[in-house]
């Protein structure tokens, strides 16, 4: 399953789409801003990871689950959680509890990070 990085021209998040095939339309749409100017990352390693790796990486999805990594409410945070691990900085409280928050079904106010 072809995995595609793309960072945002307008403001600069990076988003990662999954696609059925590698002849499949991909419009990608910034998940931060909803703009459709992106451009694509070269991610060797995303390109390497298959489904089974992702699922053993962050999780199996449900069974009824579609391939939508983001539709899964176990991946919410996981973004937030990595940036994290890669700054070396301990997470907030307040932001762990609203990720666990999440997780459980309850969608955060808003949390001010
Ligand atoms: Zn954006």
């Amino acid at each position: 399953m072809p995995i595609y990085e793309f960072r945002c021209k307008d403001c600069g998040q990076e988003s990662t789409f999954f696609t059925r095939s590698v002849s499949a339309a991909l419009e990608p749409v910034c998940r931060g801003c909803g703009s459709r100017e992106l451009e694509r990352l070269v991610s060797p390693v995303a390109y390497h990871l298959t489904l089974r790796q992702v699922h053993e990486r962050y999780g199996p999805p449900p069974q009824h689950a579609s391939l939508d990594h983001y539709e899964d409410p176990r991946n919410i945070g996981r973004e937030v959680e990595e940036k994290f691990r890669q700054w070396d900085v301990a997470m907030p409280q307040k932001v762990r509890d609203a990720i666990d928050a999440a997780r459980e079904g309850t969608m955060p106010e808003g949390v001010d990070l």
